[in-house]
């Protein structure tokens, strides 16, 4: 199982959480909102093969931890995984839009720098600039956008500009993320859960709830459970040796 987007760090009892993840097999990128939780993200995850730490700086965290770009670029001498970045629309972060914007264009630019990464994207509200950004530095590396929610339109750009996606049980329970779910080439598709934040019937998703997704996608492309799980590891293992 894959977990691509999961912020590991943010459960209550991160230590459970790893612990059955790890003794499932389930590859997971632990993904963290702040520079500063790198590090002992990195060493809750210690002898976990399968599981890797992301550095990043959540849109919605921007405004208070925009300090923290320096160390954030630091860390990605160290890791190939960046997340989560990104932008958020929203109106309760349109005060720090132009800000969300630029801190997005320096981690791109120093991903370029670094001959490019593996990057997790938040676009809530914010396809548009998220597309318009990524498309100054194609070179920045594998732009994984999570829980895309844009238009079709803005879907299509993505597609066209060699975007991935990761999916998960929220959003493949609503109609509209069903809808872009099925516009999405099969071979650029990965899972996620965005647990603990997201939650299906008020309960957070864990990893091993990407299984969830699994069934979905395997009724919305009309082919067995087991034939989505080998097409999704494909997947994986091709993303993850790109870059
Ligand atoms: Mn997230």
């Amino acid at each position: 199982m894959i977990d691509f987007h999961c912020h590991i760090d943010l459960y209550p009892d991160p230590a459970s959480v790893i612990e059955r993840a790890n003794r499932e097999g389930i590859y997971v990128l632990a993904v963290t909102t702040t520079p500063k939780a790198w590090s002992g993200t990195q060493n809750l995850l210690k002898g976990c093969s399968r599981i890797k730490t992301a550095v990043g700086i959540h849109p919605e965290l921007v405004g208070e931890r925009h300090q923290e770009i320096d160390l954030l670029c630091s860390i990605m001498q160290e890791t190939r995984y960046v997340g989560e970045i990104g932008i958020d629309g929203s109106p309760q972060h349109r005060s720090t839009f132009d800000l969300q914007q630029q801190i997005f264009r320096r981690v791109l630019s120093k991903s370029v720098e670094l001959g490019g990464r593996i990057l997790s994207i938040h676009s809530r509200y914010a396809a548009n600039e998220v597309l318009s950004i990524i498309e100054e530095y194609p070179k920045a590396g594998i732009f994984v956008l999570h829980w895309f929610s844009g238009s079709i339109i803005e879907l299509d750009r993505a597609i066209k500009s060699g975007c991935w996606f990761s999916v998960g049980p929220a959003m493949l329970a609503s109609q509209r993320g069903r809808e872009l779910f099925l516009n999405m080439p099969r071979d650029k598709v990965v899972t996620e859960t965005d647990g603990p934040f997201a939650m299906i019937d008020k309960k957070s998703l864990m990893p091993w709830d990407v299984g969830i997704a699994f069934s979905s996608i395997a009724k919305l492309w009309n082919i067995e459970i087991d034939l989505v799980k080998k097409i999704i590891l494909g997947n994986f293992q091709n993303l993850i040796k790109k870059q």
